[in-house]
């Protein structure tokens, strides 16, 4: 709720002055047991910082993260132990965040070995098992990430993420790093083992196509804040925001229903550091009245769980 990241930056001539990163800046939103909330827009717009956050890799300026209707934002450390069995992170680029001298069983069986009292044999089946849940074999966990292929390390990555039968799995451009072909095949056996395993997602991406194919509901960023919410279809079909319009313009589509005209958006992501007044999108906007540039529109749930911040609506 209303989460906070201000990161300091020092600036001036002797690095006096302290500036801040509004990295994100009043993000509010709940995720449900068992649905994907997708987490979408550009880069830099503070979607990972967002996940991160809930992770407490940082610490929020302000705010506040409720897990099972507890605040997890002000844990310690040591408390947040707890937490990372219950929630996971799957990352980008699974080659840089596998080690690469260990062994795919190695790698899978870290998170027991630091969280549980399982006994070395009790691990080793289970490494076993989680490599055939992610669809490979047991004879995989005596090889080497760089003998893998992109595809079947981030299955590596998410048996690791599954080691400790998690709730909530936060997917940060998971897919991103990887083919066409094999995002689906990824995407696919997320969404198995949601259904197997009643797992809870936040899939945060770039890519409104993939965003698509996972999500149940969707919450658009544009530096640092959500300014439209709402369900995938609610999004795809009848997006608000002239930034969730153009974003959806610019995304190329094999059938699409209904044929948008791409919208360019003018000029480049704002510097976060010093955000533009009124609504941020004002800059880029195509529809902007005279208001936006001085009154901060309000987040409006515009009906059936629809909420967006845009003066348009008001
Ligand atoms: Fe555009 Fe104004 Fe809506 Fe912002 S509030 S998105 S500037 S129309
Ligand atoms: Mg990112």
């Amino acid at each position: 709720q209303e989460l906070k990241v201000h990161i300091p930056l020092k600036s001036g001539l002797f690095g006096r002055k302290y500036s801040f990163v509004k990295a994100i800046d009043g993000v509010d939103f709940s995720i449900y047991e068992n649905e994907t909330f997708g987490l979408v827009g550009e880069s830099g717009c503070g979607k990972s910082t967002t996940g991160k956050a809930i992770m407490r890799l940082i610490d929020p300026t302000s705010g506040k993260v409720s897990f099972e209707g507890k605040d997890i934002s002000r844990l310690s450390r040591k408390e947040m132990r707890n937490v990372y069995k219950d929630i996971q992170l799957i990352f980008q680029d699974p080659y840089a965040s596998l080690n690469p001298r260990k062994t795919a069983g190695d790698i899978i069986e870290e998170p027991m070995i630091i969280n549980t009292t399982m006994s070395p044999e009790e691990r080793k089946y289970r490494v076993q098992e989680l490599l055939e849940v992610v669809g490979l074999n047991a004879y995989h966990s005596t090889r080497y990430p760089h003998e893998f292929s992109g595809g079947q390390r981030q299955r590596i990555g998410i048996a690791r993420a599954l080691a400790l039968n998690p709730k909530l799995l936060i997917a940060d451009e998971a897919v991103s790093a990887l083919d066409v072909s094999v995002q689906s095949q990824v995407l696919n056996l997320l969404r198995q083992l949601q259904h197997e395993r009643g797992l809870t997602y936040l899939f945060i991406s770039h890519d409104l196509s993939v965003v698509k194919h996972i999500s149940d509901r969707i919450g658009v960023m544009y530096l640092g804040r959500i300014v439209e919410q709402g369900s995938k279809k609610s999004i795809y079909k009848n997006p608000l925001h002239p930034y969730t319009q153009a974003l959806l313009s610019a995304a190329p589509s094999i059938n699409r229903t209904n044929e948008r005209e791409r919208i360019v958006l003018m000029g480049d992501l704002p510097n976060p550091i010093n955000p533009p007044k009124g609504c941020p999108f004002h800059p880029r906007c195509f529809a902007k009245k005279t208001e936006c540039e001085s009154a901060s529109p309000q987040f409006r749930n515009v009906g059936d769980e629809h909420y967006v911040a845009c003066h348009l609506y008001n």
